[in-house]
């Protein structure tokens, strides 16, 4: 930890709240294991195929490397631009790639081990030529092979990251995580993590918040800046990073840091205390669950039951698919843990920025054109029923311990729904005819995420077939303003505070209530306080969040008075954008 060096900032998008203080270091790339496979003259179609799109995906994050060398200063750019536009070069009609293909079409390899062989070749190629330096040659021949690890990595879907090997108490740092990545973060061995990619309501966000790690990603130019060990702040509410801190910053975060632990401990008072509004109306708050090491903070946080439990963390970092047993143990597990209060469980949500490594090899391309807009979440289940069936009977099982709730995500149409409760009935009834089995006395309630425009425009519908609605804010701001969630929020594109979205919260809520079904709203809008008062004027009654969010909401609850929410909505539904509606959230805070 050099503190003599000059401190240095960067700014990212905070993701998830706190002050972490701790050395950096950079996420090891595990080694990769490649299975050399002889394959048919009939499966070489296919692997060029695969080739070809592990080739577009490694051009597109080079792309992507490129545009962010912007944010360096101009003597690393000298130095970095080059080798990308070189990695670039390569990945178009190169000699590797010729060579790579040939290993394909004439030896017969699978792609990963004909991209292996290659890359090796053309390193034992370099080192051989005798004219130029040692150094030079060891050098290119290391770039020649990490080009390779690139695109087999991109070919196999294999993890990028490895956490095991970093120091206890360091600031985790990488170029991007996927959601897989972070669901192996254990929270306890670090003090904050930041990303030079992300927005902030992807899942790989949502799964950092519900680590309670501070994090921040899309912190530019901040990777490239690393000293392994270098004592560094980060900030999750502000998104700033502070490597080598001076005194005057050190001051500033231990003193935000104790701040943050008092004000913690004052909102854990709350636990006990109803969620209910001065005038009395009761809302329910519930917690959200991506991994199992959340449950003890979802005892303690004071919600009543989860009410979105994400269940891709089962899915993932996995060679095989996880069979019905398994998947009724890890159920029984989280509804035992929650002692009678009600668990939803939404099953696979696979697709977009959830990306399965252990079903990407099952399902392959149909996905890709664009994976937000393909078989995604429901859509995937139906295709492939024996993924949704072995799901719902696992739940069934669990349910039998404790009140269970089942979800389906992504759903646009009411055909999808009743296609799944007819899957529900059938798995039911193969139950029933089981020997031995403990089940409850029906199947759990089968309810629908409203997270596309299809959805809460047909409520209506789809009401005459869900026992309850879900509300996802993530993805219906998503669809409906045709921006990604994950695009960093300065953009300005994604935001779900705009007009059109809350429209479709309200009509939701209100068909909903005319149908006299239950309505939640489980996206990241309901752990934000300041959002909560306009989402209670919506007719939202029932939140379910990430457990650390759910204090805070209750104590913007306990304050509220439902007219002025009432009020507020009323203005908001007719506002312009979103800016006007953070305008008067504000104004009403005054
Ligand atoms: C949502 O889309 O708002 C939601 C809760 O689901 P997820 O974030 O898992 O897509
Ligand atoms: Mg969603």
């Amino acid at each position: 930890m050099k503190r003599t060096e000059a401190e240095q900032r960067f700014t990212g998008h905070p993701v998830a709240p706190g002050i972490g203080i701790g050395p950096v270091h950079e996420a090891a790339e595990p080694e990769l294991a490649v299975a050399s496979r002889q394959i048919s003259i009939a499966e070489a179609e296919t692997e060029l195929a695969r080739l070809n799109e592990a080739l577009e995906r490694s051009r597109k994050q080079l792309h992507k490397l490129k545009h962010r060398l912007a944010a360096l200063p101009e003597n690393s750019q000298a130095e970095l631009a080059p080798l990308m536009d070189m990695y670039l070069h390569m990945l178009g009609s190169s000699r590797l790639l010729k060579g790579v293909r040939q290993h394909i079409e004439i030896e017969l390899l699978c792609a990963e081990a004909a991209v292996q062989t290659e890359t090796e070749r053309q390193a034992d190629v370099i080192m051989a030529q005798q004219e130029t330096d040692k150094a030079g040659r060891l050098r290119r021949a290391e770039e020649v092979r990490e080009l390779g690890r690139r695109v087999v990595r991109n070919l196999t879907r294999q993890p990028f990251r490895n956490f095991t090997a970093l120091p206890a108490g360091s600031i985790l740092a990488a170029e991007t995580l996927r959601p897989a990545d972070a669901a192996l973060i254990q929270p306890e061995r670090f003090a904050g993590v930041f990303t030079a990619e992300g927005g902030t309501e992807g899942h790989t966000a949502v799964m950092l918040r519900a680590l309670g790690l501070p994090a921040v990603l899309g912190a530019e130019g901040a990777l490239e800046s690393i000293k392994p060990g270098t004592l560094t702040i980060i900030d999750g509410d502000t998104g700033e990073i502070i490597f080598n801190p001076s005194r005057a910053s050190m001051e500033v975060a231990r003193k935000k840091l104790a701040a943050q632990t008092r004000a913690r401990r004052a909102l854990a008072q709350l636990a006990h205390l109803p969620a209910v509004t001065r005038d009395g109306t009761r809302v329910e708050l519930q917690a959200n669950l991506e991994l199992p090491l959340e449950l003890p903070m979802i005892a303690q946080s004071g919600a009543h039951g989860i009410g979105l439990l994400r269940s891709e963390f089962i899915f993932m970092n996995r060679e095989t698919l996880p069979d019905e047993d398994t998947q009724t143990r890890i159920y029984s597990t989280i509804i035992e843990s929650m002692e009678g209060e009600p668990v939803t469980i939404r099953v696979l949500d696979w697709g977009s920025d959830k990306e399965v490594e252990t079903l990407s090899r099952f399902l392959p391309e149909e996905l890709e054109p664009n994976p937000a807009l393909g078989l995604r979440g429901i859509r995937l289940l139906l295709h492939h029923r024996e993924l949704l069936e072995t799901q719902l009977a696992a739940i069934i099982r669990a349910s039998a311990l404790g009140p269970a709730r089942i979800l389906l995500p992504m759903i646009s149409q009411a055909a999808e729904v009743v296609e799944a409760r007819a899957c529900l009935a059938r798995v039911w009834r193969r139950l029933k005819r089981r020997k031995g089995m403990t089940l409850p006395g029906a199947p759990p309630p089968l309810g629908i995420m409203v997270e596309t425009p299809a959805a809460a425009l047909s409520a209506p519908v789809l009401a005459k077939y869900a026992d309850f609605f879900a509300i996802g804010t993530n993805d219906l701001t998503m669809y409906t303003l045709a921006a990604d969630r994950a695009l960093p929020p300065s953009m300005g594109l994604y935001n779900p505070l705009t007009p059109a979205v809350l429209r479709l919260i309200h009509l939701t809520t209100r068909f909903a209530a005319a149908a006299g079904i239950p309505v939640s709203l489980c996206g990241e809008l309901a752990s934000r306080p300041q959002a909560v008062p306009l989402l209670l004027g919506l007719g939202v009654r029932q939140f379910s969040m990430h457990a650390n969010a759910v204090p805070a909401v209750k104590q913007t609850i306990r304050a509220a008075a439902l007219a002025a929410c009432e009020a507020l909505a009323e203005q908001a539904l007719v506002a312009e954008s979103a800016d006007d509606v953070s305008k008067l959230i504000e104004d009403s805070l005054k």
